[in-house]
């Protein structure tokens, strides 16, 4: 019987028509693709990103130095110096993360008392070489400069869950 079925199939062509009538239905529906990178799909307030580090208003540097980042990265990918300042603040004389290390958990973000260190929306950071992905503090700062008005809206949008 089973044969005699697939055989009545075989000769009918109904699973050509049935894939014919699944393009037809499908032609007419709105595209699941876009066409990247002209159009882009909208990311989470949540995504994480490449990382940098955040500014005050005044411009100073919000991060001090507490390392708790630093101890929270289950990677080991970020390496942090300081000292104290002139005016008894205390700030980072180097801020490393080694991002081929990176898993992207977040938790540094998480860890951050005041904010500095964010998970931002670029996901456009490929390089040809494994040197460029060691990022240091001028660069992480240049990062949080340039992303400043995603990262706070970001931060903003997602407060009442933090
Ligand atoms: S996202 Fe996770 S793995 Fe990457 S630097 Fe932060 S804590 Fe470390
Ligand atoms: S980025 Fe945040 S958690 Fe890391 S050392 Fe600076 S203040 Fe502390």
């Amino acid at each position: 019987m089973a044969s005699l079925d697939r055989t009545a199939r075989q000769f009918l062509l109904t699973e050509v028509v049935v894939g014919f009538l699944v393009t037809l239905r499908y032609m007419f529906k709105p595209k699941a693709t876009i066409n990247y990178p002209y159009e882009r799909s909208p990311l989470s307030p949540r995504f994480r990103g490449e990382h940098a580090l955040r500014r005050y208003p005044n411009g100073e540097e919000r991060c001090i130095a507490c390392k708790l980042c630093e101890a929270i990265c289950p990677a080991q990918a970020i390496t942090i110096e300081a000292e104290p300042r002139e005016d008894g603040s205390r700030r980072t004389t180097r801020y490393d993360i080694d991002m081929t290390k990176c898993i992207y958990c977040g938790f540094c973000q998480e860890a951050c008392p005041v904010d500095a260190i964010v998970e931002g929306p670029n996901t456009e950071f490929s390089t040809e070489t494994r040197e460029e992905l060691l990022y240091d503090k001028a660069r992480l700062l240049a990062n949080g400069d340039r992303w400043e008005g995603e990262l706070a809206a970001n931060l903003q949008a997602d407060a009442a869950w933090r």
